[in-house]
């Protein structure tokens, strides 16, 4: 089976020394893309900026910095891949108009417009085959069952890997994760706190059944 793999934050270019991004390390995606190359999988990483090295024996290692160049390079590959697990903390918003010159400060106070990125899950969500497995991840603050379920159905995915975000030890960051399963066909699997590299194995081991 070839899988792709989507990890860290994306950056939005305000100028070129400047950027809006988000909190994500990338820990959770690599540690899903190790644990599928274990597996036996064929992997293709697709990757935001992040501090941490790549795991060995992947298929493809493709890094980009923003949203737009996530969406290019996840619909070039998805087309050839079995399934894709969507980890990448992708911007929703970027600002209307990128300058190529530094902006400079001034006295008062400065306005940016932002626009809506594109929802890549939800264009995988629109693209895939009966037999592709398209799965996303929630990260709520509250709600999170409800909000991953609609999320699920919204944008037509076969598994949510849903987890509590803005509680210390675990999420963003953090090495530690806790994450609960929810399946198309209404399965709910709970995963308690523990490593990221093995909240990932069980996230692999009960996806494909390994
Ligand atoms: O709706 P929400 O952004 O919370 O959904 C999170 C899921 O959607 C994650 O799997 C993330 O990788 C994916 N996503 C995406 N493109 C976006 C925003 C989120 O693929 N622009």
């Amino acid at each position: 089976m070839k899988i792709l793999v989507t990890a860290g934050p994306t950056r939005e270019i305000i100028d070129p020394v400047r950027f809006v991004s988000n909190k994500s390390s990338g820990k959770m995606g690599y540690a899903v893309a190790e644990s599928a190359v274990e597996a036996g999988f064929e992997v293709i990483l697709i990757s935001g900026p992040v501090a941490i090295t790549p795991p060995d024996g992947l298929a493809e290692f493709i890094r980009v910095e923003t949203a737009a160049e996530m969406a290019d390079a996840v619909k070039n590959v998805f087309p050839s891949c079995d399934a894709a697990i969507m980890c990448a903390a992708v911007a929703d918003y970027r600002p209307c108009i990128k300058s190529h010159s530094k902006l400079k400060k001034t006295d008062g106070n400065i306005f940016i417009e932002f626009e809506r990125t594109e929802d890549i899950l939800a264009s995988l969500g629109k693209m895939k085959t009966a037999s592709q497995i398209l799965i996303g991840f929630a990260a709520e603050t509250d709600n999170l069952d409800d909000y991953a379920i609609s999320k699920l159905e919204r944008k037509n995915l076969d598994w949510i890997c849903a987890n509590i975000v803005g509680v210390e030890g675990r999420g963003f960051q953090a090495d530690n994760n806790a994450v609960t399963l929810f399946s198309r066909d209404g399965r709910k699997v709970e995963f308690e706190l523990d490593s990221k590299k093995n909240i990932a194995k069980r996230i692999i081991r009960t996806i494909f059944d390994t």
